[in-house]
């Protein structure tokens, strides 16, 4: 296995639709609600919270596991956020990390 397997597609900025893929590619992942507030994550620790909590990382599926804390506070509902992507922005939320096995285990699986 070496490290040099990337694909030969010509845009450097890959598209990222799982928590996964952000983490592979590192990226930070970026949540957003309808008000305005954005959260964003490590993504190999948000990657690994899904896994353990046997979640969708796909970021369509992601969002319905997440909601905003200050919309929910003011409603008394739980609200969605309205959008998951990628960022290059430093995130500002850490989760605790997958240990390693877990981890190279997951790339494996999903390599090819
Ligand atoms: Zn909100």
């Amino acid at each position: 296995m070496q490290g040099s397997d990337v694909n030969a597609h010509d845009d450097d900025r890959r598209h990222a639709t799982r928590i996964f893929e952000a983490a592979t590619w590192g990226y930070a992942v970026k949540v957003t609600c309808r008000c305005r507030r954005t959260c964003t994550f490590e993504a190999h620790g948000l990657w690994w919270r899904f896994k353990r909590k046997g979640w969708s990382d796909d970021f369509r599926d992601a969002v319905r596991c997440l909601y905003c804390r200050s919309c929910t506070e003011r409603t008394g509902r739980k609200v969605r956020p309205t959008l998951m992507e990628t960022t290059n922005e430093p995130p500002h939320i850490r989760l605790p990390l997958p240990d390693e096995r877990e981890w190279k285990r997951a790339v494996s699986r999903n390599r090819g």
